[in-house]
């Protein structure tokens, strides 16, 4: 195992020796593998005397990641800047977010849309895949190399998709139209290669080991940042919002809740009730905003209703889920769909019309 760490380190510093004037972005989720690939990268970049390109390390707050998950990546990410900064390395640290009206809630609560399932799984492209897609297209006017921490062991599914995008530590990927190279230095690693070498390699000291293990109780994966061939669909165990209803059972979160993590129960509760009134006609327009026979919209009555759950959960948490800017958005498409629910409900009109 310390073979295969040390070997990942050399080749990435190979990597960086070869490309040493380029934009290297590392796609970092605060999970167990981008954290073996921070790590990694962090070592590596110490044998490279002449390194001179930027490595920007990019997280994507989605505004409704697990609230446990999503402080420790903030404060990790505020640490390893600090440590990159005083001990010289070539790091950048930057937060991307979803524009408000892509937003998970603004989306719910203001547009009306029924949260995600897998046939109707609009949230990952909005709230994950489109910020991270924009940031690399626009580094990608360059010369980018995108770091992710894919692994051909995580499932029969991610090693056909692999081996189809060709198998080698280096593949291509198109980002509106804009061609760049992804750098897989874990491809090659199993389980308890991850583990290891998080264990192992103790640079940078910012990340806290022991807290990503705790968080890791009941979590096998991670929602994809990066849009397929590559990305699998969610897992029952794994990373992600906590409002996600595209899992039939949150298992991530009941089990940091048996763990002791009992702050999270509010959000649990919340996210099960959401799942529960999802299909609840009298909660829906009867027609689809495209006209089409079938359950539309969650109606203005429930939205206000989700939003004053949403409030009661924020007064019960202490926590600020609803941003001013989204509750303001939600506003104006109410405006915008009061008349055309009034008239829906009164047989007058035909969305598509
Ligand atoms: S975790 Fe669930 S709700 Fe969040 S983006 Fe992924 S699929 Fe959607």
């Amino acid at each position: 195992m310390i073979d295969t760490f040390k070997e990942a380190i050399d080749l990435t510093a190979r990597a960086l020796d070869e490309f040493d004037q380029s934009h290297w972005i590392i796609a970092f989720s605060g999970g167990k593998d981008s954290t073996a690939v921070l790590k990694i990268f962090s070592n590596a970049v110490l044998q490279v005397s002449r390194f001179s390109g930027i490595i920007d390390v990019i997280y994507c707050d989605t505004g409704v990641e697990n609230p446990l998950l999503d402080s420790y990546v903030k404060k990790t990410l505020f640490d390893f800047s600090t440590e990159a900064r005083s001990t010289g390395l070539p790091f950048n640290v930057k937060i991307l977010t979803a524009p408000v009206q892509d937003r998970f809630f603004v989306k719910v609560i203001g547009r009306g849309y029924p949260p995600p399932t897998n046939s109707f799984r609009w949230c990952t492209k909005n709230l994950r895949i489109k910020p991270v897609s924009n940031f690399i297209s626009n580094a990608a006017i360059g010369d980018a190399i995108v770091a992710i921490g894919l692994r051909r062991s995580e499932s029969i599914q991610r090693s056909r998709s692999i081996k189809k995008a060709g198998d080698d530590y280096w593949q291509f990927q198109n980002e509106a139209g804009r061609k760049y190279k992804v750098f897989l230095p874990i491809i090659n690693f199993d389980i308890s290669d991850v583990w290891g070498t998080i264990s192992s390699i103790k640079r940078p000291v910012s990340i806290d080991t022991e807290k990503l293990k705790l968080l890791y109780y009941g979590a096998s994966g991670e929602c994809p940042m990066l849009r397929s061939p590559t990305s699998p669909p969610c897992s029952s165990g794994r990373f992600g919002c906590w409002t996600c209803t595209v899992v039939r059972k949150d298992h991530s979160a009941l089990k940091l809740i048996e763990a002791g993590y009992r702050e999270l129960l509010p959000y649990l509760n919340f996210r099960n009730w959401l799942s529960q009134i999802r299909n609840d006609p009298e909660r829906r327009w009867p027609q689809r905003r495209n006209g089409k026979h079938g359950l539309g919209p969650f109606t203005i009555a429930a939205r206000s209703e989700i939003l004053k759950e949403l409030r009661r959960l924020e007064g019960m948490t202490e926590e600020h889920i609803l941003w001013a800017s989204e509750y303001e958005y939600i506003h104006m498409l109410w405006e915008n769909d009061i008349q055309t629910e009034n008239d829906l409900l009164n047989g007058k009109n035909t969305i598509a019309s």
